[in-house]
Protein backbone atom coordinates (compact mmCIF):
# COMPACT_ATOMS: atom_id res chain seq x y z
CA UNK A 1 0.00 0.00 0.00
CA UNK A 2 1.24 3.69 -0.77
CA UNK A 3 2.00 5.95 2.12
CA UNK A 4 0.00 9.16 2.40
CA UNK A 5 1.65 11.95 0.71
CA UNK A 6 4.78 12.90 2.63
CA UNK A 7 5.20 16.25 4.72
CA UNK A 8 8.53 18.08 5.22
CA UNK A 9 7.81 17.73 8.48
CA UNK A 10 10.41 15.13 10.12
CA UNK A 11 8.13 13.10 12.08
CA UNK A 12 9.67 9.61 11.82
CA UNK A 13 6.82 7.13 9.83
CA UNK A 14 8.05 4.04 9.36
CA UNK A 15 5.35 3.72 6.47
CA UNK A 16 8.65 5.20 4.42
CA UNK A 17 11.07 2.94 5.33
CA UNK A 18 10.22 -0.93 3.83
CA UNK A 19 13.33 -3.17 3.96
CA UNK A 20 14.83 -4.01 0.67
CA UNK A 21 13.90 -7.68 0.03
CA UNK A 22 16.28 -8.01 -3.06
CA UNK A 23 19.00 -5.80 -2.74
CA UNK A 24 20.50 -7.13 -5.94
CA UNK A 25 18.28 -6.79 -8.45
CA UNK A 26 18.17 -3.12 -10.17
CA UNK A 27 15.91 -2.15 -13.09
CA UNK A 28 16.93 0.42 -16.05
CA UNK A 29 14.23 2.32 -17.00
CA UNK A 30 14.35 4.77 -20.24
CA UNK A 31 13.08 8.05 -20.43
CA UNK A 32 12.91 10.89 -22.80
CA UNK A 33 13.40 14.12 -21.52
CA UNK A 34 12.63 17.78 -23.29
CA UNK A 35 15.31 19.97 -21.35
CA UNK A 36 18.78 19.52 -20.04
CA UNK A 37 20.03 21.78 -18.05
CA UNK A 38 18.05 23.70 -14.83
CA UNK A 39 19.09 26.51 -13.47
CA UNK A 40 19.97 25.91 -9.59
CA UNK A 41 22.28 26.18 -6.75
CA UNK A 42 24.53 24.21 -5.12
CA UNK A 43 23.38 22.36 -2.19
CA UNK A 44 26.28 23.41 -0.24
CA UNK A 45 26.39 27.19 -1.06
CA UNK A 46 23.69 29.72 0.02
CA UNK A 47 24.59 31.31 -3.09
CA UNK A 48 22.80 31.56 -6.89
CA UNK A 49 22.88 29.85 -9.53
CA UNK A 50 24.45 27.80 -11.82
CA UNK A 51 23.17 25.01 -14.53
CA UNK A 52 22.89 21.30 -13.13
CA UNK A 53 22.89 18.60 -14.95
CA UNK A 54 21.20 15.28 -14.00
CA UNK A 55 21.80 12.16 -16.14
CA UNK A 56 20.19 9.72 -14.46
CA UNK A 57 17.30 9.69 -12.01
CA UNK A 58 17.84 7.42 -8.97
CA UNK A 59 21.31 6.48 -7.50
CA UNK A 60 22.19 2.73 -7.73
CA UNK A 61 24.98 3.61 -4.51
CA UNK A 62 21.98 3.69 -2.33
CA UNK A 63 22.87 6.09 0.76
CA UNK A 64 20.34 5.74 3.14
CA UNK A 65 20.53 9.87 4.24
CA UNK A 66 20.49 10.64 0.32
CA UNK A 67 18.10 13.61 0.21
CA UNK A 68 17.13 12.71 -3.61
CA UNK A 69 14.98 10.10 -2.30
CA UNK A 70 12.40 12.25 -1.76
CA UNK A 71 11.98 13.72 -5.25
CA UNK A 72 11.65 9.85 -6.32
CA UNK A 73 9.49 9.08 -3.73
CA UNK A 74 7.59 12.02 -5.61
CA UNK A 75 8.28 11.12 -9.13
CA UNK A 76 5.66 7.88 -8.30
CA UNK A 77 8.18 5.24 -6.88
CA UNK A 78 6.94 5.37 -3.79
CA UNK A 79 8.92 2.84 -1.53
CA UNK A 80 12.22 3.19 -0.46
CA UNK A 81 14.11 1.26 -2.03
CA UNK A 82 12.96 2.00 -5.60
CA UNK A 83 15.62 4.88 -5.03
CA UNK A 84 18.60 2.31 -5.69
CA UNK A 85 16.52 0.38 -7.55
CA UNK A 86 14.50 1.46 -10.12
CA UNK A 87 16.89 3.93 -11.97
CA UNK A 88 15.56 6.40 -14.72
CA UNK A 89 17.96 6.66 -17.77
CA UNK A 90 17.43 10.29 -20.01
CA UNK A 91 18.69 8.18 -23.04
CA UNK A 92 18.27 11.33 -24.68
CA UNK A 93 19.95 13.45 -23.00
CA UNK A 94 22.94 14.33 -25.11
CA UNK A 95 20.82 15.26 -27.87
CA UNK A 96 19.35 17.77 -26.19
CA UNK A 97 22.12 18.98 -23.96
CA UNK A 98 24.20 19.39 -27.49
CA UNK A 99 20.70 21.72 -28.74
CA UNK A 100 21.32 23.93 -25.25
CA UNK A 101 24.40 23.84 -25.79
CA UNK A 102 24.98 25.45 -29.51
CA UNK A 103 21.97 27.45 -28.62
CA UNK A 104 23.89 31.59 -29.33
CA UNK A 105 20.99 33.19 -27.06
CA UNK A 106 21.73 30.40 -23.85
CA UNK A 107 24.75 32.08 -21.67
CA UNK A 108 27.90 30.15 -20.64
CA UNK A 109 28.48 29.51 -17.17
CA UNK A 110 29.22 26.42 -14.54
CA UNK A 111 27.46 23.37 -14.94
CA UNK A 112 27.15 21.03 -11.96
CA UNK A 113 26.52 17.77 -11.79
CA UNK A 114 26.43 15.00 -9.17
CA UNK A 115 24.02 17.31 -6.74
CA UNK A 116 20.93 14.51 -6.94
CA UNK A 117 22.31 11.68 -8.61
CA UNK A 118 25.42 10.59 -8.77
CA UNK A 119 27.18 10.75 -13.13
CA UNK A 120 29.14 7.54 -12.68
CA UNK A 121 26.96 5.07 -10.55
CA UNK A 122 26.81 1.61 -12.37
CA UNK A 123 24.60 2.86 -15.15
CA UNK A 124 26.95 4.88 -16.83
CA UNK A 125 29.00 1.55 -18.10
CA UNK A 126 26.20 1.30 -20.22
CA UNK A 127 24.81 4.45 -21.33
CA UNK A 128 27.96 6.30 -21.30
CA UNK A 129 25.86 9.81 -20.56
CA UNK A 130 28.81 11.22 -18.30
CA UNK A 131 31.27 10.74 -20.92
CA UNK A 132 29.14 12.57 -23.98
CA UNK A 133 28.06 15.12 -21.56
CA UNK A 134 31.74 16.06 -20.65
CA UNK A 135 32.60 15.73 -24.59
CA UNK A 136 29.96 18.06 -25.20
CA UNK A 137 30.72 20.55 -22.65
CA UNK A 138 34.57 20.23 -23.41
CA UNK A 139 33.44 21.21 -27.24
CA UNK A 140 31.13 24.14 -26.63
CA UNK A 141 33.66 25.19 -23.95
CA UNK A 142 31.46 25.52 -20.88
CA UNK A 143 33.28 24.18 -17.15
CA UNK A 144 31.86 21.99 -15.11
CA UNK A 145 32.23 20.97 -11.19
CA UNK A 146 30.83 17.62 -10.15
CA UNK A 147 31.14 15.20 -7.57
CA UNK A 148 31.30 10.90 -7.38
CA UNK A 149 31.72 7.88 -5.45
CA UNK A 150 32.93 5.85 -8.15
CA UNK A 151 36.56 5.37 -9.50
CA UNK A 152 34.59 4.77 -13.25
CA UNK A 153 35.73 8.32 -13.56
CA UNK A 154 38.97 7.41 -14.51
CA UNK A 155 37.66 5.52 -17.87
CA UNK A 156 36.89 8.99 -18.68
CA UNK A 157 40.55 10.89 -17.86
CA UNK A 158 41.25 11.60 -21.53
CA UNK A 159 37.63 13.97 -22.11
CA UNK A 160 37.97 15.27 -18.36
CA UNK A 161 41.57 16.24 -19.10
CA UNK A 162 40.26 18.30 -22.23
CA UNK A 163 37.54 19.80 -20.53
CA UNK A 164 39.93 20.96 -18.19
CA UNK A 165 41.93 22.47 -20.54
CA UNK A 166 39.41 24.65 -22.96
CA UNK A 167 37.02 24.88 -19.90
CA UNK A 168 37.76 24.19 -16.78
CA UNK A 169 36.55 21.00 -14.51
CA UNK A 170 36.72 20.15 -10.95
CA UNK A 171 36.56 16.36 -9.77
CA UNK A 172 34.88 15.97 -6.40
CA UNK A 173 35.15 12.27 -4.46
CA UNK A 174 32.21 11.97 -2.26
CA UNK A 175 33.43 10.17 1.57
CA UNK A 176 31.63 9.73 3.69
CA UNK A 177 33.92 7.75 5.84
CA UNK A 178 37.27 5.35 5.86
CA UNK A 179 36.18 2.37 7.50
CA UNK A 180 35.00 0.19 5.66
CA UNK A 181 32.24 -1.57 7.52
CA UNK A 182 30.76 1.81 8.01
CA UNK A 183 30.90 2.60 4.40
CA UNK A 184 28.69 -0.76 3.81
CA UNK A 185 26.16 0.88 5.15
CA UNK A 186 26.42 4.08 4.53
CA UNK A 187 27.21 4.15 0.53
CA UNK A 188 25.80 0.14 0.33
CA UNK A 189 26.55 -0.19 -3.65
CA UNK A 190 29.62 2.06 -3.64
CA UNK A 191 32.68 1.26 -4.82
CA UNK A 192 35.32 0.75 -1.63
CA UNK A 193 37.13 3.75 -0.54
CA UNK A 194 40.44 2.86 -1.30
CA UNK A 195 39.07 2.83 -5.16
CA UNK A 196 38.13 6.18 -4.70
CA UNK A 197 41.28 7.37 -3.03
CA UNK A 198 43.24 6.12 -5.83
CA UNK A 199 40.99 7.85 -8.21
CA UNK A 200 41.99 10.91 -6.76
CA UNK A 201 45.48 10.24 -7.19
CA UNK A 202 45.29 9.60 -10.66
CA UNK A 203 43.38 12.71 -11.14
CA UNK A 204 45.84 14.63 -9.39
CA UNK A 205 48.63 12.73 -11.76
CA UNK A 206 46.72 13.82 -14.64
CA UNK A 207 46.82 17.45 -13.85
CA UNK A 208 42.83 17.39 -13.11
CA UNK A 209 41.73 19.30 -10.37
CA UNK A 210 40.06 17.18 -7.72
CA UNK A 211 38.61 17.69 -4.12
CA UNK A 212 37.56 16.04 -1.54
CA UNK A 213 33.19 15.97 -0.08
CA UNK A 214 32.79 15.14 2.91
CA UNK A 215 29.56 14.85 2.84
CA UNK A 216 28.03 14.51 5.12
CA UNK A 217 29.48 14.18 8.39
CA UNK A 218 27.15 12.07 10.12
CA UNK A 219 26.33 12.33 13.84
CA UNK A 220 27.54 9.50 15.93
CA UNK A 221 29.32 7.57 13.47
CA UNK A 222 31.38 10.07 11.48
CA UNK A 223 31.74 13.25 13.61
CA UNK A 224 34.21 11.61 16.11
CA UNK A 225 38.02 13.65 16.17
CA UNK A 226 39.68 11.03 15.08
CA UNK A 227 37.34 10.25 11.98
CA UNK A 228 37.58 13.96 10.86
CA UNK A 229 41.42 13.98 11.60
CA UNK A 230 41.71 10.60 9.51
CA UNK A 231 39.74 12.16 6.91
CA UNK A 232 41.57 15.67 6.76
CA UNK A 233 44.93 13.50 6.99
CA UNK A 234 44.10 11.76 3.98
CA UNK A 235 42.75 14.69 1.69
CA UNK A 236 46.45 16.50 2.88
CA UNK A 237 48.65 13.69 1.62
CA UNK A 238 47.07 13.16 -1.65
CA UNK A 239 47.65 16.39 -1.95
CA UNK A 240 43.66 17.62 -3.17
CA UNK A 241 42.59 20.83 -4.44
CA UNK A 242 39.86 21.48 -2.09
CA UNK A 243 38.12 19.95 0.70
CA UNK A 244 34.55 20.49 1.49
CA UNK A 245 32.15 19.47 3.71
CA UNK A 246 28.90 19.53 5.14
CA UNK A 247 26.60 17.38 7.84
CA UNK A 248 23.70 15.53 7.46
CA UNK A 249 20.54 16.88 6.51
CA UNK A 250 17.10 14.93 6.86
CA UNK A 251 14.48 16.41 5.23
CA UNK A 252 11.62 15.69 5.20
CA UNK A 253 9.47 12.76 6.44
CA UNK A 254 10.91 9.97 2.84
CA UNK A 255 14.20 10.77 3.94
CA UNK A 256 14.05 11.00 7.59
CA UNK A 257 12.33 7.55 7.91
CA UNK A 258 13.86 5.35 5.76
CA UNK A 259 17.37 6.45 7.46
CA UNK A 260 16.32 6.30 10.65
CA UNK A 261 14.78 2.85 10.03
CA UNK A 262 17.98 1.54 8.63
CA UNK A 263 20.34 2.97 11.78
CA UNK A 264 18.05 1.76 13.83
CA UNK A 265 19.09 -1.63 12.81
CA UNK A 266 22.42 -0.72 12.29
CA UNK A 267 23.16 0.62 15.38
CA UNK A 268 20.15 1.14 18.15
CA UNK A 269 22.39 3.58 20.21
CA UNK A 270 23.03 6.07 17.49
CA UNK A 271 19.79 5.90 16.16
CA UNK A 272 18.66 7.02 19.75
CA UNK A 273 21.03 9.86 19.87
CA UNK A 274 20.38 11.01 16.59
CA UNK A 275 16.54 11.30 16.75
CA UNK A 276 17.22 13.36 20.16
CA UNK A 277 19.61 15.70 18.48
CA UNK A 278 17.47 16.25 15.21
CA UNK A 279 14.57 16.39 17.13
CA UNK A 280 11.55 17.52 14.68
CA UNK A 281 14.36 19.49 12.74
CA UNK A 282 16.15 18.61 9.23
CA UNK A 283 19.29 19.83 10.64
CA UNK A 284 21.38 19.09 14.44
CA UNK A 285 21.21 22.67 16.78
CA UNK A 286 23.56 25.28 15.92
CA UNK A 287 25.59 24.53 18.86
CA UNK A 288 26.37 20.67 17.46
CA UNK A 289 27.34 21.91 13.93
CA UNK A 290 29.39 24.81 15.52
CA UNK A 291 31.32 22.64 17.40
CA UNK A 292 31.69 19.92 14.31
CA UNK A 293 32.92 22.68 12.03
CA UNK A 294 35.38 23.91 14.50
CA UNK A 295 36.94 20.14 14.87
CA UNK A 296 37.37 20.22 11.04
CA UNK A 297 38.83 23.57 10.70
CA UNK A 298 41.54 22.74 13.57
CA UNK A 299 42.41 19.37 11.50
CA UNK A 300 42.42 21.17 8.28
CA UNK A 301 45.05 24.00 9.67
CA UNK A 302 46.63 21.59 11.63
CA UNK A 303 47.39 19.11 8.12
CA UNK A 304 47.84 22.09 5.98
CA UNK A 305 44.08 21.22 4.15
CA UNK A 306 43.59 24.06 2.01
CA UNK A 307 41.68 25.14 -0.75
CA UNK A 308 43.87 25.73 -3.78
CA UNK A 309 41.71 25.81 -6.77
CA UNK A 310 39.40 28.36 -7.40
CA UNK A 311 37.10 27.83 -10.10
CA UNK A 312 36.69 30.95 -12.38
CA UNK A 313 34.72 31.78 -15.50
CA UNK A 314 34.68 33.73 -17.58
CA UNK A 315 35.32 36.18 -14.88
CA UNK A 316 32.65 35.13 -11.97
CA UNK A 317 34.43 32.80 -9.15
CA UNK A 318 32.28 29.88 -8.45
CA UNK A 319 31.57 29.63 -4.66
CA UNK A 320 32.52 26.52 -3.64
CA UNK A 321 34.48 27.37 -0.21
S1 LIG B 1 25.97 8.55 -4.19
FE1 LIG B 1 25.08 10.56 -3.79
S2 LIG B 1 23.29 10.64 -5.11
FE2 LIG B 1 23.87 8.48 -4.94
S3 LIG B 1 22.67 7.66 -3.25
FE3 LIG B 1 24.62 8.33 -2.42
S4 LIG B 1 24.26 10.44 -1.70
FE4 LIG B 1 22.58 9.91 -3.11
Amino acid sequence: MVPQEPSLSTAYSPAYAEVDDNPREVEYIEMRVKSALHHTRLPYSPKPFYYSLNLYRGCRHGCPFCFARYTHWFLGFQNSFDFQRKIQVKVNLLEVLEGELSNPRRKRDWVTLGAATDPYQPAEKKYGLARGAFRLLARYGWPAVFSTKSDLVLRDLDVLGELALRAGVGVAMTLTTLDPVLQKFLEPHAVPVARRLEALRQLKAHRIPCGIHLMPIIPFLTDTEEAIESMVRTAAEIGVDYFVYNVLRLRGQVVKSYYYHVLQKFNRTAFEQTRKLYGSRPYPPESYVDALYGKVKFFREKWGCRNRWRAIFPDKQLDLF
